[in-house]
This record gives C-alpha cells, sequence and structure tokens, in this order.
C-alpha cells in the first residue's frame, strides 16, 4: 500500500542552529512541505517539495464561501535520537469529521499519516532539542475550484507543513469572559476545526489583549453563563480535588472542540486512579468556588502548550487571582507523565506514539 511519496529536495536550506532553535513559534516554517491535489472525485499523488510559494486560483472557493480545515499535532525527539508522532491516528480522524461536516472529500491514513512519516523523516533535523522543545506539524485542506455558485468545490489542495515549536506559554494565561460574541453554538461548526471558526475569535482576542488579558473565556451561546473553551484551548479545573471539564458532545451537536490533548490527559488521569468528571461548569461556581477555597486552579489544554495554568479570570468586573497549581495536583502530573510518554521517557501502553 505504501507507494514511496516523490520528493524534490531544496536546494537552498534554511536549516540552522539559529532557525531550527528559533522561541518564536510559528515564524520560521521547515525545508520541505507536502502536497496533494483533489480533482475528477479522487486524490492524486502526494509529492514533497520545498517551502515556497505555489501557484492558487484568482478565486479558489475557500476564499468565498471557507471550505477550509486544518490540523495540529506534534513529533517528538526519542531518546535513541529518532523521532515519534503523537497520536497522528486521532489527528486524521478529527480531520475526517471535520471534512465530513464541510462537504469536503476524506483523507486516507496513507496521505495522512505515511505523508506526515515521510515528511518528518527528510526534515527530522528540524526538530528542536532544546527542554519542552518539539516539531509542530500542521496539515491543511482548502477548496480551490473557482466557481461563484454556492456548493462544494470540486477541487482541493491539501499541504502539510511542519514548523520547529519552543516551549509554548512560559507564564499564567490571564482570561476575561466574552459576552458578546460566542465562538460556537450547538449545530454549528463548534466541534470540528475549521478556519472560520478561528476568524470569528480574533475581534474578541483583540479586545481581550488590549485589555491585559492573554484570551478570552468562551461561554455557551444560549446564556452566556456555562464555560467552554480558554481562547483556542480546552479548560480543566480542579475543584475540592477533583478534575472537572465541559463535556464534549458530537460532532453536529457539540460546540467544544474535542481536543486529543484533553482526551490524553483524561486517559491518563483516569488510569491514574484520579476522579475526574465531564460536566457543564458555570461561571459563578468557578467564583464560588474560590471564594470558599475550594478551586485548586485551572489551566488550558491543547497541543501547543500541553498545559496552560490561568493566572487571572475576569467576569463582568469582577477579577479573580487563581491559585497556582501545586506540582503534585493531578493535573501537573498527568501532564508530565504525558510529555515523558511523548518523548519516549515511559513505556507507551496506549500505543499513541508512531515512529517516523
Ligand atoms: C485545536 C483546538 C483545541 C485543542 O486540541 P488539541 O488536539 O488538544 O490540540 C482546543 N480548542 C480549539 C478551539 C481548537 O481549535
Amino acid at each position: 500500500m505504501s507507494i514511496p511519496i516523490p520528493i524534490t529536495r531544496t536546494t537552498q536550506p534554511r536549516l540552522s542552529e539559529a532557525t531550527r532553535e528559533s522561541d518564536r513559534f510559528g515564524a520560521v516554517f521547515s525545508d520541505h512541505v507536502l502536497v496533494a491535489e483533489f480533482s475528477d472525485g479522487q486524490w492524486g499523488p502526494a509529492e514533497i517539495r520545498p517551502y515556497g510559494d505555489t501557484t492558487l486560483p484568482v478565486a479558489p472557493l475557500v476564499a468565498h464561501y471557507g471550505q477550509g480545515i486544518f490540523e495540529g499535532f506534534k513529533a517528538f525527539r526519542q531518546p535513541d535520537g529518532g523521532a515519534a508522532l503523537f497520536r497522528p491516528d486521532a489527528n486524521l480522524a478529527r480531520m475526517n469529521r471535520s471534512a465530513a461536516r464541510l462537504d469536503m472529500p476524506a483523507l486516507s491514513a496513507a496521505l495522512f499519516i505515511e505523508g506526515t512519516r515521510a515528511l518528518v523523516d527528510l526534515d527530522r533535523g528540524w526538530i528542536p532539542t532544546k527542554e519542552g522543545s518539539s516539531l509542530y506539524i500542521r496539515p491543511v485542506h482548502f477548496a480551490t475550484g473557482e466557481t461563484l455558485g454556492v456548493r462544494p468545490s470540486d477541487r482541493y489542495r491539501f499541504v502539510i507543513e511542519t514548523c520547529p515549536s519552543p516551549l509554548y506559554f512560559t507564564g499564567a494565561v490571564d482570561l476575561i469572559t466574552e459576552l458578546v460574541h460566542v465562538r460556537a453554538a450547538p449545530g454549528g461548526t463548534g466541534a470540528i476545526k475549521c478556519a472560520g471558526n478561528y476568524a470569528g475569535s480574533l475581534v474578541a482576542a483583540s479586545r481581550a489583549q488590549k485589555q491585559g488579558f492573554t484570551n478570552v473565556l468562551w461561554l455557551d451561546s444560549a446564556e452566556r453563563r456555562y464555560v467552554e473553551e480558554a481562547g483556542m484551548m480546552n479548560i480543566v479545573f480542579v475543584i475540592d480535588g477533583v478534575v472537572v471539564t465541559p463535556p464534549i458532545g458530537d460532532v453536529d451537536e457539540g460546540s467544544i472542540l474535542p481536543g486529543i490533548t484533553r482526551d490524553s490527559l483524561l486517559t491518563l488521569l483516569r488510569d491514574g486512579g484520579y476522579p475526574v468528571l465531564e460536566r457543564r461548569i458555570a461561571i459563578d461556581e468557578v467564583f464560588a468556588a474560590a471564594a470558599q477555597g475550594r478551586l485548586q486552579g485551572a489551566a488550558g489544554v491543547g497541543t501547543a502548550a500541553t498545559l496552560a495554568p490561568l493566572g487571572r479570570l475576569s467576569h463582568k468586573g469582577e477579577v479573580l487571582s487563581l491559585p497556582p497549581l501545586a506540582l503534585d495536583s493531578p493535573l501537573v502530573v498527568a501532564s508530565r507523565q504525558l510529555d515523558d510518554l511523548r518523548r519516549g521517557k515511559i513505556p507507551d501502553p496506549y500505543g499513541w506514539l508512531v515512529r517516523v
């Protein structure tokens, strides 16, 4: 099944210690990308070529009607000098749920997983070496057909880019509840990773930043009462020693993105014997628990940061300073375990790592 993917190597490599260890996430891409085109009802062969500009139609459907989805996951250096991808099958499954929701064609494992392996193998020198760093992998899938008719495109492009990822978020994340905009509503596209969800969130995030916060805390669309996501991360609280997080609905009804970091941490917590509750959490409950001394901390969770502890939380003029997560907090323990597993420092009983 695995036909080797043809490779055109760059003649102008940009790999250096400075580009590889850059401390600005996403500022520099690795030397190669994988590209495949969909037309006539099927995906054409993938190819790997130098990173650089390519042509696009003047009027691609993604620019008009927004058929564009993406993924994000990572490759980690392993103790034997090799590399491993973390749960690429989960990202493929999610990308195919996103594709189905936007009436776009699915991707095969041969294209998505074998394509990523071939690309990371070629650019393995780009995996940074500093503590806490990794190689970030960004697959994108978007409509390139040209028509103004509102219908699913008949042409698509799939691209995989990678970039060095330094240790993320050094400080605590400060959030302010967003009371005007919503990120997603039940029946909408909140449960998939589509470009439009991000476009709709930018104004709220900028407003939060102007007020001195890192990002917004998204609340539910109906009542602006229940906590949904921490910017572009899932959110977890520790209340009365129990890890509590809002539940993920299904792809059609859910308004929270089913994060793979969230799922991995919950799995490690449950298997480690820590109680975990998936239930709705009202913002007032968070403030009340803090006032009663029952809140032991909170964090955003996602691929980029793994665990980003919350610092301040602002809601309707009240500002809460969250207690820092203790070193023996279940969240910190599980997050360290997850990091050790991804870096091959402890066994991987779940089969989450895929060697490159
Ligand atoms: C990608 C994303 C997450 C985190 O998902 P991971 O798979 O853990 O990286 C959470 N919320 C939103 C809105 C996202 O787009």
